[in-house]
């Protein structure tokens, strides 16, 4: 399939937030070990950037040991809100260059969260923050916290007083209620195109989406900030965070391996095993119908998909398994035909008589185990697939046991 390019070429690279607003989700508690592990795999990947909190002494021994490793990638990234006792932990951590600063942009959060009283005094300490950061060395993230909901006329004047005391510093366009859309005709503030393009004109160098997954928009809202020009995307392994979570990691990075020309620099081999490794050990569930990396996506049952499949993976595969660290299953349930049991025949044979068969595509026992095997769908009381130990035991009573068994050499030309 041919691939495609951005509209938008720039540098585009993806921050992580698994260790930081994955951590924040409701039920999930991630160890010193979970942490370190999941640095491992976001190495692995290719990550280039991490953030995590330094607010407890659990906190600042992890991003030790993180910074100890002596990665070049993920950068080991730091989180703090506008005061300077938040900068000063980050400063006192060794090794950490960056930051980012919250900086809570709606009037929701400025009046009633904050408490103050005149978007003024919100403007004068998240810039008193961000010169103090600068004044100590910090390069700054700006966290515009809940721009989904804030007036751009002040978005826009702010940004340019920030621009103002630090050119450098990165924009991170934070969709925290997942109100944003992906569309450049929407208006502001929730259209995250034009947002971008806000951002882009007032002389912003990088621009970063952080988008949360409410209306199930995060994943378009993500792309569509590359699309228009942002530099880089915030997200957690799994759409781990807050409510319904953020943007997953796992779906930006297929799309950008295999959608997108340019992208050779993202390893995504360990994907399966890193969602693996998140159910088993920190208790996230994995839908089994989850994009990239669910168990069910090179699962293949109905006759159609499976003789398909047989066939030719492609037809039904729109990228191979081996590219994430998947496995191909083929699975014998109600909407099955003889293929994929023909098929499945075959496999477990070998497997139990050490010789590769061939088994014919008409062969009539195939015909009577589908009939078996129908018989306990249409008695309503199975809602399971048929599991390979009960193909086994199909096997054994119609070939093994069956003297006159149509085996031949791998070489063979049985075949009808
Ligand atoms: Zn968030």
């Amino acid at each position: 399939m041919p691939k495609i390019r951005l509209p938008n070429e720039g540098d585009i690279k993806i921050s992580d937030s698994t260790l930081r607003d994955g951590a924040q989700m409701t039920g999930v508690v991630l160890t010193r070990k979970h942490k370190l592990r999941i640095q491992e795999y976001l190495h692995e990947i290719g990550i280039e950037k991490l953030e995590c909190f330094l607010f407890n002494e659990r906190d600042k021994k992890v991003a030790r040991d993180m910074l100890d490793k002596g990665y070049k990638h993920p950068e080991v990234t730091g989180w703090a809100r506008a005061n300077t006792g938040d900068i000063d932990l980050v400063l006192d951590m060794d090794g950490i260059k960056e930051t980012g600063i919250l900086m809570s942009i709606s009037e929701t959060h400025i009046f009633d969260k904050l408490g103050l009283k005149k978007r003024e005094e919100a403007t004068e300490k998240y810039l008193n923050a961000l010169q103090y950061a600068q004044d100590h060395g910090l390069k700054v993230r700006c966290h515009m916290e809940d721009i989904t909901r804030a007036d751009f006329s002040f978005v826009k004047d702010f940004t340019r007083e920030v621009l103002e005391i630090a050119p450098d510093s990165m924009i991170r366009l934070c969709d925290t209620l997942g109100l944003g859309l992906p569309f450049a005709e929407s208006p502001l503030p929730y259209s995250i195109p034009k947002m971008v393009e806000v951002m882009k004109d007032l002389g912003v160098k990088e621009i970063e989406t952080h988008m949360h997954d409410d209306f199930g928009l995060a994943i378009a809202n993500s792309l569509a900030g590359y699309w228009n020009g942002a530099n880089w995307s915030n997200l957690t392994f799994l759409g781990i965070g807050e409510r319904a979570g953020n943007a997953e990691l796992e779906k930006i990075l297929l799309f950008l391996i295999w959608k997108l020309e340019g992208f050779e620099k993202y390893n995504a081999e360990k994907l399966v095993e890193f969602a693996e490794y998140m159910e088993r050990e920190v208790r996230v569930h994995v839908p089994r119908n989850k994009a990239v990396v669910g168990r069910n996506i090179f699962a293949h049952e109905s006759g159609i998909h499976t003789a398909g499949v047989i066939k030719n993976p492609f037809t039904y595969e729109p990228f191979p398994p081996e590219l994430v660290g998947g496995k191909r299953r083929l699975v014998v349930g109600d909407t099955s035909g003889t293929e994929v049991i023909r098929k499945k025949v075959e496999e477990i044979t070998e497997t139990l008589m050490g010789v590769k068969v061939k088994v014919k595509k008409r062969d009539p026992r195939i015909i009577k185990i589908h009939k078996e095997i129908h018989k306990l769908y249409d008695a309503e009381g199975r809602c399971s697939s048929i599991s390979d130990d009960e193909m086994k035991k199909y096997v054994e009573k119609y070939y093994i046991f069956d003297p006159v068994t149509d085996v031949v050499k791998a070489n063979g030309n049985n075949e009808e």
